[in-house]
């Protein structure tokens, strides 16, 4: 290590490009993850309250690296965002999705996450069409999750290729709910099927009374618009009570259930309450 106040610019300078250097690295390995079979999916849970039983799970995206280890879509996604594999990544993540749809009961939806890059894609729209025609799902089973942050981006296309999903059946959420700055703008022009509101809010709802009031509020919102309403990041049980009592639809957090592989998703199904 260098000790003059230049050599300290040094540092970090060259920290910085190790960083960047290593982006490339792990881009590169992306490109060969899905071929080498190295991507995943794993699915959690959604809670119906009242019913007590679940109603579907969202798929969330793992990479297995063959050195590295097993990396978090918070490390990747970006990098497939800023590559555009985010395109390959989103195709095979909507078919994946498909075939477990199609081996589970017809009841049960999965959602997935959809980057605003996405919707550069207008051939996303026949990729699903495919999908769904090949796996032979109804197309109410597939939800969309997207954040308003995509929704005010320079994706020009968002809301016509949103339109077209709902034209063709599929559900779709709106994502951490709450986080940003012109959410009830967009609840107003795009019809969702649901919100799901953002585990910062539940983190906090028990400690600070603001944060109930915004969560209490954000739910009669739902109701009145006759739209479903999710809570994110249900980690204890005192929550998910004050989540009962507040009528809370559903409910999705570690205390239900983390992330599962698709072999345990079919044992959890076994025991599923019926309707
Ligand atoms: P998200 O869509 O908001 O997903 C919720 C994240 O919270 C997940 O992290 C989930 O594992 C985590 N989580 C669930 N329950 C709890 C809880 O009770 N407590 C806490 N502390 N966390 C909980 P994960 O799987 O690491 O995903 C992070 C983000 O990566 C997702 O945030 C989503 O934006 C993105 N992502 C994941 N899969 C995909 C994908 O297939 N495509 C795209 N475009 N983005 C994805
Ligand atoms: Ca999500
Ligand atoms: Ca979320
Ligand atoms: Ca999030």
């Amino acid at each position: 290590a260098k000790k003059s106040a230049p050599g300290t610019i040094c540092f970090f300078e060259a920290s910085d490009d190790r960083s960047a250097r290593d982006r490339r690295a792990l881009q590169r390995d992306l490109e060969h993850a899905i071929e080498a079979d190295e991507l995943f999916l794993v699915y959690q849970p959604f809670l119906d309250i009242r019913k007590g039983r679940v109603t579907g799970f969202e798929a969330l995206l793992r990479w297995q690296h063959p050195t590295r280890g097993l990396i978090p879509p918070t490390v990747f996604i970006p990098i497939a965002e800023e590559s555009g594999l985010i395109h390959q990544l989103g195709e095979w993540v909507i078919r994946r999705a498909c075939t477990m749809l199609s081996r589970w009961p017809d009841d049960i939806r999965i959602a997935v996450n959809f980057s605003a890059v996405q919707f550069q894609n207008v051939g996303i729209l026949q990729t699903i069409v495919d999908a769904l025609a090949e796996a032979n799902v109804a197309p109410n089973r597939l939800e969309i999750e997207i954040t308003e942050s995509m929704l005010i981006s320079k994706y020009g296309s968002a809301p016509a290729i949103l339109h077209a999903l709902l034209e063709l059946g599929l559900t779709v959420a709106l994502d951490d709910f709450g986080t940003g700055f012109s959410s009830l703008t967009y609840l107003r022009k795009l019809p969702f099927s649901r919100i799901k509101i953002d585990q910062s809010f539940i983190r906090d709802m028990l400690t600070q009374p603001d944060c109930a009031a915004i969560v209490k509020s954000v739910i009669g919102l739902a109701q009145e618009l006759r739209i479903g309403v999710v809570a994110e990041g249900v980690e204890t049980a005192d929550q998910l009570e004050y989540l009962r009592q507040t009528s809370c639809d559903e409910v999705q957090g570690y205390l239900i259930g983390r992330p599962m592989s698709g072999s345990e998703i079919s044992a959890l199904l076994d025991h599923n309450p019926q309707h």
